[in-house]
């Protein structure tokens, strides 16, 4: 199982709860001191994780990734495309760059880490691809036009894959996860945080292990 933004958050999360199901995992992401030390972790409770860096926003980077991922752990058969970036701000101001890295990060990558598995997949005659999407991808989000892009894409990309991949037995899936409390949301500032939570009925945030569970 290829993990990426396996670093932290809810990547780490999935890498972990992936391992402890007996899957081996590569967790992939751009600082390789991280994974390794999430990697250790998985090899202290006894299970069998690889590193790979990788940056998303290289293509050269993607496929090189999943070569020695291949070579290293063998034929990834589950792809959990997780790593994701936001760039908020008003559409009238936003940046041109902050669009494109968002949209290249979250969308482009994703499509082409899920080209990368897919030979191996159809050859194993068996596959599970699983993109994090998130709940704005379906609401929308003032602030988040670039993200939300990306994730509503998502969401499109995983039901047209999963039409055209379902004859060879490789499933696609989208999770759209809520407020999940991780480093990405701990730079919202207090104000939001009470609004949104506000608006969930249990009255929490989501934890990664959470995301995690509907992954597994
Ligand atoms: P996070 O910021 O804690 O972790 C993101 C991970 O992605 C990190 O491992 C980071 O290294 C990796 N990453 C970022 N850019 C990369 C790049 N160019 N190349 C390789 N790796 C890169 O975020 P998180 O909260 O754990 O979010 C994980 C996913 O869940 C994201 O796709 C995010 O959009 C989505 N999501 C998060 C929430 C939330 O509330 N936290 C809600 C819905 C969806």
């Amino acid at each position: 199982a290829f993990v990426t933004g396996a670093s932290r958050g809810i990547g780490r999360a999935c890498a972990i709860s992936l391992a402890s199901a007996g899957h081996r995992v590569v967790l992939a992401a751009r600082d390789l001191a991280k994974l390794e030390s999430v990697a250790e972790e998985i090899r202290a409770t006894g299970g069998t994780a690889f590193v790979s860096a990788m940056d998303l926003s290289s293509e050269d980077s993607i496929r090189a990734a999943f070569k020695q991922a291949a070579s290293e752990a063998g034929p990834i058969t589950i792809l959990v495309n997780n790593a994701g970036i936001t760039r908020d701000g008003l559409s009238m101001r936003m940046k041109r760059e902050d669009w494109d890295a968002v949209l290249q990060t979250n969308l482009t990558g994703s499509f082409l880490c899920i080209q990368q598995v897919m030979p191996a997949m159809m050859k194993e005659r068996w596959g599970r691809i699983v993109n994090i999407s998130s709940v704005v991808g379906e609401s929308g989000n003032p602030g988040q036009a670039n993200y939300v892009a990306s994730k509503a894409g998502l969401i499109g990309l995983t039901k047209s894959l999963a039409q055209e991949l379902g004859s060879r037995n490789i499933t696609v899936n989208a999770i759209t996860p809520g407020f999940i409390d991780t480093d990405m949301t701990a730079v919202l500032s207090e104000e939001v945080k009470q609004r949104m939570l506000a608006g969930i009925p249990l009255k929490r945030f989501g934890k990664p292990e959470d995301v995690a569970a509907a992954v597994r």
